[in-house]
């Protein structure tokens, strides 16, 4: 008897903040809800996560998060993930930077798991790969906060404590796809070489050229769906009308990617929608191959 395959679904949480779940297993990368406001983050106030609504979010999950996944430590990335991991009793996973990040919020070291890159890491249906990636240049044209968390980061801290720490993106492999998760709009050319995934979630807030970035990125990995994120201005609060990050320019985005409607189809998810991509490889591709595993190196 064929095994039934279960259902793969993401949730996008704004920015670059993804609930990924099959069956009742499920990971987070980059879960950021408490949109500290852009008045605190720019006079440097510390920031403090918001715990309603961290614990709302996960009065929302139904599934067991096995890791919280980080890509890397600035704070709309890194503030919140080591709550989620605390309250869901997860791994959080990451560079050493977001590892400290975890520490200052207390978290047992047997929770804390250093990103190494290049390796398969298999957690309940999902085989995950960090790859190294970069910054987008996304403040002024430059990298915001550079450098690296060395010390626990215990107590509010501001946003320049929150530094960038490695930067990686994640390939989530499943036997119904692979999803690439790319929170950030930098790359490294070749980054992507050998590896193909059927779903780009694509960070375009900070990029420089669309272009040339879609060219390195979603056309490097043959993505058959890509999903643009962190486009969404992460001061407003969730629970407010989601407004277009200053200066992101969403709809040339979409003019860009349009050309390539023939390549692949462009999904825009709206923040808290839950979508199934189960069907992310037909069954035509998996018949005619057999062999092949989503998200594995090309063949010759
Ligand atoms: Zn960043």
């Amino acid at each position: 008897m064929t095994q039934k395959k279960k259902a793969l679904c993401i949730t996008w949480l704004g920015t670059a903040g993804f609930l990924i779940e099959s069956g009742h297993d499920g990971i987070l990368i980059d879960p950021y809800v408490s949109r500290a406001g852009m008045l605190r983050v720019f006079l440097g106030l510390p920031l403090r996560p918001d715990q309603p609504a961290i614990d709302k979010w996960l009065v929302r999950l139904e599934t067991k998060i096995h890791a919280v996944i980080v890509s890397h430590s600035h704070f709309d990335h890194c503030l919140d993930a080591p709550y989620f991991a605390l309250k869901t009793n997860a791994l959080l996973m990451g560079s050493k930077s977001t590892l400290n990040v975890g520490r200052g919020v207390g978290l047992d070291e047997k929770y804390l798991k250093e990103a190494e890159i290049g390796r398969d890491i298999h957690i309940g249906p999902f085989t995950l790969k960090f790859i190294e990636s970069a910054h987008g240049p996304a403040f002024l044209g430059k990298v915001p906060y550079p450098g690296k968390i060395d010390q626990p980061l215990t107590g509010p801290h501001p946003a320049r404590d929150h530094k960038l720490g490695e930067t990686y993106s994640i390939l989530i492999r499943h036997p119904s796809g692979a999803i690439l998760h790319h929170g950030s709009a930098g790359f490294i050319n070749g980054m992507y070489e050998g590896i193909t995934s059927d779903m780009a979630l694509l960070g375009i807030g900070g990029r420089e050229n669309t272009q040339t970035y879609l060219e390195n990125v979603a056309l490097k990995l043959n993505a058959k769906i890509v999903v643009p994120i962190h486009y969404d201005n992460f001061f407003v609060s969730l629970d407010k009308k989601m407004k277009y990050l200053p200066g992101v320019n969403f709809r040339e985005f979409l003019a860009t990617a349009g050309k390539y409607r023939n390549v692949f189809e462009l999904k825009v998810l709206s923040i808290g929608e839950k979508w199934s991509c189960n069907s992310l490889i037909s069954d035509e591709l998996v018949k005619s191959n057999p062999n092949r595993h989503p998200g594995e190196s090309r063949g010759p």
